[in-house]
């Protein structure tokens, strides 16, 4: 197991395995564009390294969550002549100008952004990239269906006279992560007419997309003109019911180790953590591992959280603290300064992300996004491509 050398903790982020993911889901849907989502600074990744990475293993377009990422992955270097940007949550006020200027893809669900929209570029002298987004099932954001003509009719004004281009009519799926959920088929349908809609009346988009990392991995129906996985780029599996990542291919990127920072003796009876939640039941050691809630390691998983150390599991002993936890080692006695490993691609003996997700109760892709700022991201790249900027072998990125 590599480690983190001499660091404390660290996040090693896998490059290769990355690239490797997005060519095994490029193939997956070799008919479509593919868009690396990259929000939550890429779910904890690093956004500027795996949006290099998506686009040098074929991605030619990058999505964030907020105007912010998207602004600044054009800041570090992902220019239009390297990939489509498009970010998908304005509020009011939000630098719709400067995302004209970048020259981002910018969604637009409902008349208050197509108006912010077009007076940005009226200021900025040229037109914008509008992605109307239709609200298709998930009740979160997008335009509801009896608002859509409305949105399309406003939208096409502006694009004749000057002010927008309708680039793109999109979606999202509220429950592709359970496969043979009746919402998908209903989904799928009303996308379609809410497309033809637009279609009918004189949009002409360059993509129309609804499928996020579950319904890229099983549902080819719903490739259209783009794909836009986010979760499985990073080689975890959307949800258990969808399959395990070594079903199609993926390798999880993230690897999340730690020094142990003491092993000692303890008697039984001992106390362990705040609230003694656990005592030791006899004669034992015990293993201080240097992280915690503060590093983004949840505390629903104290007393059930697994880690590699010495070659063996061990299970989160009492309550993880904001700065470290402790594993019982059973009276083992590995070096301080040996490997703890959290989680990683599971194929030598560690933990994945998705047993951590188990034992805390919550999704996997939490895990990784929640691993925080205190936690160096440390970039593995072997087989990296040497002249395409991409971040140096082994070096430390945020
Ligand atoms: C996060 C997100 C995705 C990617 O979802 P995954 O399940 O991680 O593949 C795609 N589209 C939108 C709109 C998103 O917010």
């Amino acid at each position: 197991m590599s480690g983190s050398g001499s660091l404390r903790a660290g996040a090693l982020i896998d490059l290769g395995a990355l690239r490797g993911n997005v060519r095994a889901l490029r193939a997956r849907a070799s008919g479509a564009a593919f868009m690396a989502v990259v929000k939550a600074d890429a779910y904890g990744h690093g956004a500027l390294a795996c949006a290099r990475a998506a686009v040098d293993a074929g991605a030619t377009w990058v999505g964030t969550a907020t105007p912010e990422e998207a602004l600044a992955l054009r800041a570090g270097g992902i220019g239009p002549d390297r990939a489509r940007v498009m970010c998908w949550l304005w509020t009011p006020g939000g630098p719709f100008r400067e995302g004209i200027e970048a020259d981002l893809d910018i969604s637009v669900s409902g008349l208050w952004a197509l108006r912010e929209v077009a007076d940005a570029a009226r200021a900025a002298g040229r037109p914008a990239k509008v992605q109307l987004k239709a609200d298709t099932g998930l009740g979160r954001n997008g335009c509801q269906p009896a608002d859509w003509p409305e949105l399309v009719t406003e939208a096409l004004r502006a694009e004749s006279a000057g002010l927008l281009r309708i680039t793109g009519l999109w979606s999202h799926l509220a429950c592709a992560d359970e496969p043979g959920h009746d919402s998908i088929d209903a989904q799928l349908t009303l996308f379609r007419e809410l497309v033809a809609y637009a279609e009918e009346r004189g949009a002409r988009p360059d993509v129309r997309h609804i499928a996020n990392s579950p319904a890229t991995l099983t549902r080819p129906d719903a490739h259209f003109d783009l794909v836009r996985p986010g979760i499985a780029m990073y080689g975890i599996s959307p949800s258990p019911e969808c399959g395990t990542p070594a079903d199609f291919g993926l390798r999880p990127v993230m690897t999340l180790t730690a020094s142990l920072a003491l092993v000692k003796h303890v008697p039984g009876g001992h106390g362990v953590s705040y609230g003694h939640r656990y005592v030791t039941p006899g004669d034992t050691t015990l293993g201080l591992i240097p992280l915690g809630y503060g590093d983004g390691i949840p505390r629903h998983a104290s007393g059930t959280g697994p880690v590699l150390v010495g070659g063996k599991w061990r299970t989160v002993a009492g309550r993880i603290a904001m700065d470290q936890f402790v594993v019982d080692l059973g009276g083992d006695e590995p070096p301080v300064g040996a490997d703890a490993v959290l989680f990683g691609p599971g194929d030598r003996g560690e933990p994945t992300a998705e047993d951590w997700a188990q034992a805390a109760g919550t999704i996997a892709y939490e895990i990784v996004t929640r691993i925080g700022s205190r936690v160096p991201r440390v970039y593995v790249d072997e087989g990296a491509p040497t002249d395409v900027g991409a971040p140096g072998a082994k070096g430390s990125g945020r």
